[in-house]
């Protein structure tokens, strides 16, 4: 089965499933991108745009990304965008330990599907995720967003290894504009990374 298949079948899987926050929701944002591509960037949680879509960093966030993303002369068609949570948390709140327990087996089979050399995690919440060993638990231990961005780590997922970027959210460029030049910075690293 190739990747794009055994995604799909994940995505049919989850539509079966009562996951939280599934009622209050419009659609599932499972993913979107390339299921071939090396880089798999992880950001938080879908936001109303995303909601009606079903497709992840469709909104203000979204546009920031993109041009984060030409900045390095890359494309959507050279990622694969994920999030932690699969259903719109009401009113943009931020995601709750149980929802992320319950909605992170999928992302986790995400990446055992796609197998990406570079996870670039989009601020503090897939970060600590990620970098607390892929559990809600380890996510109290591993450092803010601020000490980590820029800096790879590698780290492993059963017999997959890559390397773990974390960065800061691009919705954090539209509240604070200081961050655009962090991030400007940090994407220019991910061309290293590629090579
Ligand atoms: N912010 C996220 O973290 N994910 C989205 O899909 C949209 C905005």
């Amino acid at each position: 089965m190739s990747k794009k298949e055994e995604l799909d079948k994940l995505k049919e899987k989850i539509l079966q499933e009562k996951l939280l926050l599934q009622e209050s929701s419009t659609n599932l944002v499972f993913g979107k991108g390339n299921p071939e591509a090396k880089i798999l960037f992880i950001g938080e949680a879908p936001g109303a745009n995303e909601d009606l879509q079903g497709l992840p960093f469709v909104g203000a966030a979204g546009k920031q990304l993109d041009g984060f993303l030409h900045s390095i002369n890359l494309c959507i068609d050279d990622v694969y965008i994920a999030n932690i949570l699969k259903y719109r948390p009401p009113d943009n709140r931020p995601p709750n330990k149980e929802e992320i327990r319950n909605h992170t087996p999928f992302l986790i089979e995400q990446i055992k599907i796609i197998k990406p050399k570079i996870i670039i995690t989009l601020g503090n919440f897939s970060t600590k995720f990620v970098l607390g060993g892929f559990s809600v638990e380890g996510m109290k231990k591993v450092e803010g967003i601020s000490l980590l961005h820029g800096k790879a780590v590698e780290k492993e997922l059963e017999d997959s290894k890559f390397i773990v970027f974390p960065m800061y959210h691009p919705a954090a460029v539209l509240y604070r504009r200081s961050l655009k030049d962090e991030l400007e910075k940090d994407f220019l690293k991910v061309k290293e990374l590629l090579t």
